[in-house]
């Protein structure tokens, strides 16, 4: 069975160590590289839909999460606070709610600015304890691709349709397949916040979203603040988990009495949902190592080629070329130690996607011989041609190794 633990040691993607403690990862140089590709793509994705990005710190004074409400129902599975004076305790936070929260109250707000949605990679903690730890599946310190999208209940039903339509784009340049949408409504019962009406409109918007989409409805699976989508992953070992998420809160604005000026001049409450196109980073590459067995679409392999002088006579022409592939923007090694064929061996079990071998006659006429990762061979080319062979399949965000066409 495929296990991300063992090829992230093997493809030194990251490394667990005990002395900096268990669920405490530590991504390695390959690794990081690989989650640098995706962070950017992900905040170049919520850029162009209207997200802004903020930077918030992962932690706060005790008292922005007792009124999140986090520390009093959420407090078994926080590190506990961290005392510095009698009157100056710190939380690592949870979640990012309370900051982005502070974020919509810091100046007033008009109707004409929503749906605003504020966005953050940002770091949280979860005390899980140490026996259901594993690699990157289950870890204590998590980067989560979050957003907390502000607006007019009568907003939600386009608003969670453009979320799905994001996270339906990021999946598929991930590589990412859903085993299952589900929406969590409310049970019966009185630990729900929010009047009748506004779950009732809420549930109704949320269908209405999801329309044309196979889901499946889990009556009582709602949290106490409103009703949710989830989007479902299975992992190698068959365990499912979710993926990406939409959260509709009518319990934090009122918490942090949050409000805007309507046309009519009345103060509003906004709607806050909370939504994450592919979960915390830690989760997502959990999923990506195991469902491509290591071998990533090119455009966040931690190196998508490495160059083969086929003896000493090459290494300058293939240095040269290292560089030419660093200034076109690709993540290039140059591998000159031991026999060709052991070289290219050491290719594959990297999952590099490209191999460009420079013999003799390849140095003297300006030409490269790619080798993608399937084993196909292509004739010997001008290294501009490689470059942008490359350049195209990694632009496009292709799965495959060649250009459409
Ligand atoms: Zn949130």
């Amino acid at each position: 069975m495929i296990d991300h633990r063992r090829l992230g040691r093997e493809l030194e993607l990251f490394v667990s160590d005990p002395l900096a403690g268990a669920g405490l990862p530590i991504w390695l140089p390959a690794g990081a590289a690989a989650r640098h590709a995706v962070e950017e793509y992900v905040r170049d994705l919520e850029r162009r839909a209207g997200y802004r990005h903020v930077y918030s710190p992962p932690l706060g004074k005790r008292e922005l999460f007792e009124l999140s409400g986090h520390l009093g129902y959420f407090a078994d599975d926080m590190f506990p606070p961290m005392r510095l004076s009698a009157d100056d305790e710190f939380v690592l936070r949870p979640a990012l709610c309370p900051h982005h929260a502070l974020v919509f109250r810091a100046r007033g707000r008009s109707y004409r600015e929503l749906p605003l949605r504020i966005a953050e990679l940002g770091g949280m903690y979860r005390a899980e304890r140490s026996g259901v730890l594993g690699g990157l599946s289950r870890v204590r310190a998590i980067s989560l691709n979050d957003a907390h999208n502000f607006c007019a209940l009568e907003q939600v039903g386009d608003e969670v349709r453009e979320i799905l339509r994001l996270i339906r784009e990021a999946h598929a340049a991930l590589g990412v397949r859903p085993a299952g949408f589900r929406l969590s409504l409310r049970g019966p019962g009185e630990k729900y916040v929010g009047d009748d009406a506004q779950w009732a409109r809420a549930e109704e918007l949320l269908r209405a979203a999801l329309d044309g989409v196979d889901y499946q409805e889990a009556p009582g699976e709602a949290a106490f603040y409103g009703p949710k989508i989830d989007i479902q992953i299975v992992d190698a070992a068959g365990r499912e988990s979710t993926i990406s998420t939409i959260q509709l809160d009518f319990d934090k604005p009122e918490r942090f009495d949050l409000s805007y000026t309507a046309a009519d001049g009345s103060r509003q409450r906004p709607v806050m949902v909370h939504r994450s196109l592919v979960g915390s980073m830690e989760r997502l590459f959990a999923y990506l190592i195991e469902v491509h067995a290591g071998a990533f679409p090119a455009w966040y392999a931690p190196v998508q080629l490495v160059l083969l002088p086929v003896d000493d006579g090459q290494a300058e022409v293939a240095v040269d070329l290292a560089r030419q592939a660093e200034a076109a923007g690709l993540r290039v090694d140059v591998d000159l130690a031991g026999s060709l064929g052991a070289r290219i061996r050491d290719a594959a079990r990297r999952r590099i996607p490209y191999v460009g071998v420079v013999g003799s006659r390849e140095a003297a006429a300006g030409l490269v011989s790619l080798r993608l990762r399937n084993g196909r061979g292509l004739d010997p080319m001008p290294v501009a041609d490689a470059l942008g062979l490359i350049g195209a399949v990694v632009a496009a965000r292709s799965p495959d190794l060649l250009p459409a066409g």
